[in-house]
């Protein structure tokens, strides 16, 4: 089968600044390449704040506002919020079905979420946050088989949202990761989004914020020969696609 490059992708996760941290490089090379990206942010943002002056509603607005701005510095195509309260989110019918229309409505050929379990071998916060878990849980559900199935939940046939089957899941945060993006020429761009996080990364000063993100890109890239990377624990459902940039990929002894 002739491999293609993928037209569109979309990044599910809990909250914005997730996919900052998580994959901003590899979401900066799929739009320079021309690929159409969406983010889909499942909660609202409205508890993580420590300034005892603020309140939930403002929070809201300004962890919003702040996505946004990451968003184009990064060239997205879109930004759908949808809204479940920060911290409590579950892996839940309603999440899965929220999820599935989206993916319905954009048509993706990859879908990127975060590890739906804790990882115990890791002391990193994407390894464990319930929400982090929800979403991966409720993403992958909604990918396999909701957005597929005709007859699963019908009211998204009448709105004509019509099944889609995604062609690769790429899961962040996994402990046993196969695909590693060499995401070094984006790391500038990357960080220039993370940045628009302002009420996230205060507590650090912005040179110390790059410092360890170029770090943790570092220790990904390892295992290659690339300077700064991402993984994933990629899952091919479908063999036409084309990954449009230097990255390694080996394949899973399962
Ligand atoms: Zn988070």
């Amino acid at each position: 089968m002739d491999k293609n490059q993928p037209k569109n992708a979309m990044i599910v996760v809990a909250h914005a600044d997730d996919a900052e941290y998580g994959c901003s490089g590899t979401v900066a090379m799929l739009t320079k390449k021309g690929i159409e990206v969406t983010y889909v942010i499942c909660t609202d943002g409205s508890k993580g704040s420590s300034d005892p002056e603020m309140t939930s509603a403002k929070l809201i607005k300004l962890r919003k506002k702040e996505q946004l701005d990451a968003a184009k510095v990064l060239g997205l195509k879109d930004v759908v919020f949808l809204n479940y309260p920060d911290s409590y989110l579950e892996p839940s019918l309603s999440l899965r079905h929220d999820i599935a229309q989206e993916i319905r409505r954009y048509q993706p050929n990859i879908v990127i979420t975060t590890y739906p379990s804790r990882n115990l071998s890791t002391h990193h916060g994407i390894g464990g946050h319930p929400d982090h878990i929800a979403a991966g849980e409720a993403t992958l559900s909604a990918v396999f088989p909701t957005a597929r199935d005709r007859l699963t939940y019908p009211d998204m046939l009448k709105k004509g949202l019509l099944p889609h089957n995604v062609s690769e899941a790429w899961v962040i945060g996994a402990p046993d990761p196969n695909l590693w993006i060499d995401v070094t020429p984006y790391i500038d761009i990357s960080f220039e989004a993370l940045s628009q996080h302002r009420s996230q990364i205060q507590s650090v000063t912005k040179k110390d914020a790059f410092t360890r993100m170029k770090r943790w890109r570092q220790d990904v890239a390892s295992e290659t020969s690339f300077t700064y990377a991402e993984s994933f624990k990629r899952i091919i459902m479908d063999e036409s696609i084309e990954i449009p940039q230097n990255y390694l990929y080996k394949e899973s002894s399962l």
